[in-house]
């Protein structure tokens, strides 16, 4: 499958009808308890490696079907599934410090990977600095002795700043530090982040992987250097993933493909639409001329996914709750990637130590679905009215 088109993989990896009674799909294995044919082989279980069926914690055919087309797609060694994307950030970091050491974390991160890091790292005496996410080969004078890893996430969580991830693995890599990314806006399909110099890639399966708002499902999935270091932690800690949860998410892999290339368009379409409103200051897309990581954007990834900001001009915050209040095709809540729209409002002022980050105005964080563009456009029209009758 190496050679074929990601989107000929995303239709045949993580099935072996020939094994499976000629089913199509890989089915849902489920047990606890996995018995063994003699005493010896039951013995020789723990030298079989990761990949093989011996206790329910450490996965069925199910979990591997999905964890092998995730790591091909991405282009990484191997993935493993973890209970959802926080998991996920928390295993490799704990599988990272595990002797202590200093962390560059990008200021921009996921907050509960930077709550992660404050509650749980730094009071067992992991040294946590923060660095500019735009840094990128300046990377190289934070490195220290006892650094022990880079963590990237592009773009930033919130702000959508786009990282120069190749720049800065090629600084960590000088120093035989591994470089962490948090993938889960680029996905597999549009950033192929292990070509780009990751180590260890994050995924919130939760997002566009599943798809479809109803499952939490993390990976991780390394190069063959971290491998085993990473999948030993996440098997000492206990982590384990239900076969159905699996079984859903790769179902739902199968036609990310599609659902990305139909999200990237209807999100662009959106942006540039809000662009030109005269409530928006701007428009925080990579994948607009106007977004300051937009040459980075394009050098680096495939696509863009249709998770994005906008910074409204100054309004009393009556104003834009109205405005938020008045949608009807964009759902209140947290996370993204599935098949509808979102909106939240983006609270950035307390999440930066080491860089500031001050919108010109309130900050609304959009999620585009699969919904026609044309009604999201009419939608935002109207809430833009709501909005404006509001002011006082
Ligand atoms: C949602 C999210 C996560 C966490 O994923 P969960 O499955 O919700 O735990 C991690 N990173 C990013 C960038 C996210 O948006």
């Amino acid at each position: 499958m190496d050679d074929k088109d990601l989107d000929t993989q995303l239709s045949h990896l993580g099935r072996d009808p020939a094994k499976h009674s000629g089913m199509v799909n890989t089915p849902v294995f489920r047990t606890s308890t996995v018995i063994f044919p003699n005493l010896a082989a039951y013995e020789d279980r723990k030298d079989q490696g990761f990949k093989t069926v011996k206790y329910g914690r450490h996965g069925t055919p199910t979990t591997f079907a999905f964890e092998e087309a995730v790591a091909k797609i991405e282009g990484g060694y191997q993935a493993v599934a973890v209970p959802n994307g926080m998991a996920a950030i928390a295993g490799v970091l704990l599988a990272l410090t595990k002797d202590g050491g200093h962390v560059l974390m990008t200021d921009a991160a996921y907050a509960p990977a930077r709550n992660f890091c404050e509650r749980q790292l730094r009071p067992r005496g992991v040294e946590i600095e923060y660095y500019d996410p735009l840094i990128g080969g300046g990377i190289a004078a934070k490195l220290k002795s006892n650094t022990v890893a880079v963590y990237c996430e592009s773009p930033s969580s919130l702000s959508f700043e786009i990282q120069d991830i190749p720049a800065i693995a090629a600084a960590a890599h000088a120093k035989d530090i591994p470089v962490v990314m948090d993938n889960t806006w680029g996905t597999p399909y549009f950033f192929p982040s292990f070509e780009r110099g990751v180590d260890i890639s994050i995924q919130a399966g939760t997002k566009y992987i599943n798809g479809h708002s109803d499952v939490m499902m993390g990976l991780i999935i390394t190069n063959e250097r971290w491998w085993t270091p990473v999948r030993q932690t996440v098997s000492d800690f206990g982590y384990g993933v239900s076969p159905d949860d699996c079984w859903l998410a790769l179902r739902g892999l199968r036609t990310m493909g599609v659902r990305l290339k139909q999200q990237m368009a209807n999100g662009i379409e959106v942006a540039q639409w809000l662009q030109g409103r005269p409530e928006i200051f701007r428009v925080l897309h990579p994948a607009l001329e106007s977004h300051p990581g937009h040459a980075l954007w394009k050098r680096d990834f495939r696509g863009a996914a249709s998770l994005f900001s906008i910074v409204l001009r100054p309004v009393e915050t009556a104003a834009v709750n109205a405005f938020v209040d008045a949608l009807e095709l964009f759902g209140i809540g947290s996370s993204w990637g599935g098949y509808e729209s979102l909106v939240n409002i983006a609270h950035v002022e307390n999440l930066r130590t080491a860089t500031g980050w001050k919108p010109e105005g309130p900050m609304i964080r959009l999620h585009i679905g699969l919904e026609s563009p044309r009604d999201l456009i009419s939608d935002l029209t109207q809430a833009f009215d709501k909005m404006k009758a509001a002011r006082g």
